[in-house]
């Protein structure tokens, strides 16, 4: 689904990403962990874009979105992204929030795109709330909005940063949750976080990143139960 060929990222003349291969299929849930500042957001927001590459290729559904010729609004459609901060309009109900990029990018009736949003709010445990501000909800429930924002386009992969990392102890788990559930119906998932829990149980693969690099790459029991790299090892050390 999205192949990344030598990916390598500067900011100035700091090198950030250096000469990332990896391929992300389709159904993949892939966890990437790894020390603040090695480039882990950096590399997520080469995958649409939101950060230009200075060398290398993305090839996303076989579109290299690393050319400047490429319609990138266009793929970013299919690529839902979360972020720690959850960005909803403060000024525009739950529903609102929810219908407004399926009506005005993608050109869908308001009615089509409502039903959309209620059917996941339904999903989410949030039904109720379709007419509320996002400041009369919780973080955790905020953040679950701003996970069916991105499912309302109808995304054919998920991009997690940290989702969970600005949320107060006892409201991660409902965001957890609700990626469960995501990645049990197959949904396509690309997740930088710091839930090692989370990472084990529902990736198909965890990634290690360190200095911009990928150190290493296992199915989630073999990572966390013989990894190899002495960096790995340490951080492990640190954070299990
Ligand atoms: P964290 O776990 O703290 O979120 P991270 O692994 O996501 O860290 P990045 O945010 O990708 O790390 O940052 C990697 C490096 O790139 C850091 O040294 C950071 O200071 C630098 N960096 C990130 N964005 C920019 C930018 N827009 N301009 C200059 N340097 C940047
Ligand atoms: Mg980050």
């Amino acid at each position: 689904l999205i192949q990344v060929q030598n990916l390598g990222k500067k900011f100035g003349s700091m090198e950030v990403l250096k000469d990332i291969t990896v391929d992300i299929y389709k159904g993949d849930v892939v966890c990437v962990i790894g020390p603040s500042g090695s480039g882990k957001s950096t590399f997520l927001r080469c995958l649409n874009r939101l950060e230009e590459t200075t060398s290398g290729h993305i090839l996303f559904e076989g579109t290299d979105i690393t050319d400047k010729k490429t319609d990138i609004d266009r793929h970013r459609q299919k690529m839902g992204m979360v972020f720690q901060q959850f960005n909803l309009f403060p000024h525009m109900t739950i529903l609102k929030n929810l219908t407004l990029a399926p009506v005005k990018l993608q050109g869908r009736s308001e009615e089509e795109a409502k039903n959309q949003a209620m059917a996941l709010l339904d999903k989410v445990g949030l039904a109720d709330r379709c007419n509320a501000y996002p400041n009369q909800l919780s973080g955790g429930q905020k953040q679950r909005i701003a996970i069916v924002r991105a499912l309302c386009m109808n995304p054919d992969v998920m991009l997690f940063d940290e989702p969970t990392s600005a949320l107060d102890p006892e409201m991660v788990g409902e965001v957890l949750n609700v990626m469960r559930d995501l990645a049990n119906e197959k949904m396509t998932m690309v997740v930088v976080t710091h839930e090692m829990g989370f990472a084990r149980e529902v990736a198909t693969r965890v990634m290690f990143m360190d200095g911009g690099y990928f150190l290493e790459e296992n199915e989630p029991k073999e990572f966390f139960e013989h990894p190899e790299n002495e960096r790995l090892k340490g951080f492990l050390g640190k954070v299990l």
